[in-house]
């Protein structure tokens, strides 16, 4: 079931339904007249907002979002803050520094994370020892050699690890085989943000239920609201996929709709069943493979569907259909556990363009944005959201830098051949892929 509000509903599945409640901020009413917005309270506006606090300690800084906290995509991601991305095909020498520049952006943002994780005592499962990233498929095994030749040319530490190994981690003996990364944090997505949102400093002023609607160009910049009116000298959007609302991107960037489930909580008889780990993630190793994690709560979570559905979340029969790719994908890693039930399904929407870029700078006078992560936005919007602060305030860093450099957008076509041309990008990444889903 989903409350709408307006263009942007909140639904009552995901990570945050596992949390106890939370009363959230009250929606912007009025007119207001600020130096600073930012629009969106995901990973990107909450790190932009901090930022901007710290930089300006005496200016008041808006952080509005349209629905509550944890309810965008940074909420309801499968929690797996990154420090090495994994690029699919063969290692190209020729792209070593993008792999390098890539990578450094994706540690900036774990290093910020782990900061404010630690400074503000977030409980949300930080658990930082790395991930596996595993194959079982053909295709798959294939990119693993690739994915190791990758590693091996940048002098990234990791591990490689067969079958067996895998078996005694995991507790599953569908990958043929894999490799362990160090680097790398699992974490509960809704208690992170939720826990970003409740200790952002004192001069940040945060609003929830507080959809932008529109903005019109002028001396400062006029935001309109359903029951409020806001002027701003600078606006810094970190809206994800939702800036083709308000006008940005709207050729460049789209919604693939994701979705997973989680069992209940695993008995002790059938954590003891599983490998010797009481806590892991794994990556699949194909584009269209499996996100699998053991949760701290002892919760075993899958999330292997993935569609183009306009850019919104699944309805609650959609999900409940979705739900039987999910079973299969998780009976297939974990026969032993097949009369454990499914106690929650959830979707999320990600950003996505057609080239794989990131978006980040100016896009009018005054106004900045940064988003459109291709499902591996938790540091690398951290990242973001903090140089997009930065630079809107005129500094340089090596950071700003490395964001600045993101290739632009390709073009998607409108409608109706971007529904077709979104559908057929999405399925693509399913191609080859049995074992591994
Ligand atoms: C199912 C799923 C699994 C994922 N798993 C991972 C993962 O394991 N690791 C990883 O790194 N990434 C993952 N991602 C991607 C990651 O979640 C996103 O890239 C990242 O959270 C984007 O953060 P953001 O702050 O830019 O956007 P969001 O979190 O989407 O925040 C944007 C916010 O802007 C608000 N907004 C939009 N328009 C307006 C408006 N007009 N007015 C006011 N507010 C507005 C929205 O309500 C929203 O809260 C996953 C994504 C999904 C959907």
């Amino acid at each position: 079931m989903s409350r709408d509000n307006g263009k942007f509903p909140n639904d009552r599945h995901g990570w945050a339904e596992l949390l106890p409640q939370r009363r959230p901020q009250p929606a912007l009413t009025g007119a207001h007249r600020v130096p600073w917005t930012v629009v969106g309270a995901g990973i990107t506006g909450l790190a932009s907002a901090r930022r901007l606090a710290g930089l300006y300690p005496n200016e008041e800084i808006l952080l509005l979002d349209a629905r509550t906290v944890g309810q965008g995509a940074s909420g309801r991601s499968s929690g797996f803050a990154v420090a090495v991305s994994h690029f699919g095909g063969g290692f190209e020498a020729d792209q070593v520094d993008l792999y390098r520049r890539i990578n450094r952006i994706n540690q900036a943002g774990l290093d910020l994370l782990r900061g404010q994780v630690a400074e503000s005592a977030i409980d949300c499962q930080w658990h930082e020892d790395g991930f596996f990233h595993t194959a079982a498929d053909r295709m798959a095994i294939e990119e693993c050699e690739h994915f190791l030749r990758y590693l091996e040319a940048l002098e990234i530490a990791h591990t490689p690890l067969d079958a067996e190994v895998l078996n005694a981690r995991m507790g599953t003996s569908l990958y043929r085989t894999g490799v362990h990364l160090p680097m790398g944090a699992l974490l509960q997505p809704a208690a992170l943000v939720r826990g970003l949102a409740n200790n952002l400093p004192a001069n940040v002023m945060l609003h929830e239920q507080s959809p932008v609607l529109g903005i019109a160009n002028g001396g400062p910049l006029t935001l309109s609201l359903p029951n409020a009116e806001v002027q701003t000298d600078k606006l810094v959007l970190a809206t994800n996929y939702e800036a083709t609302k308000l006008g940005f991107l709207r050729r460049r960037l789209i919604g693939s709709t994701l979705s997973g489930s989680f069992t209940r909580a695993l008995s002790d008889e059938e954590l003891a069943g599983l490998g010797s780990l009481r806590e892991w993630g794994s990556l699949s190793l194909h584009g269209g493979g499996a996100t699998v994690r053991l949760t701290r709560d002892r919760r075993l979570c899958l999330r292997n569907a993935a569609e183009y559905h306009g850019g919104v979340l699944l309805s609650d029969a959609l999900l409940a259909r979705r739900q039987t790719i999910h079973r299969a994908g998780f009976e297939k890693r974990f026969p032993n556990l097949a009369h454990v039930p499914f106690e929650y399904a959830w979707s999320g929407v990600e950003g996505i363009s057609r080239n794989s870029t990131n978006f980040f700078g100016r896009q009018r006078d005054n106004i900045y944005l940064a988003g459109g992560y291709n499902g591996s936005g938790i540091s690398r919007g951290t990242a973001f959201g903090t140089a997009i602060a930065e630079y809107a305030s005129g500094n340089h860093s090596q950071l700003i830098g490395d964001c600045l450099v993101s290739a632009p957008g390709t073009w998607i076509p409108p409608r109706p051949f971007l529904d077709i041309a979104a559908s057929f990008t999405v399925r693509s990444r399913f191609r080859r892929v049995d074992l591994d889903r």
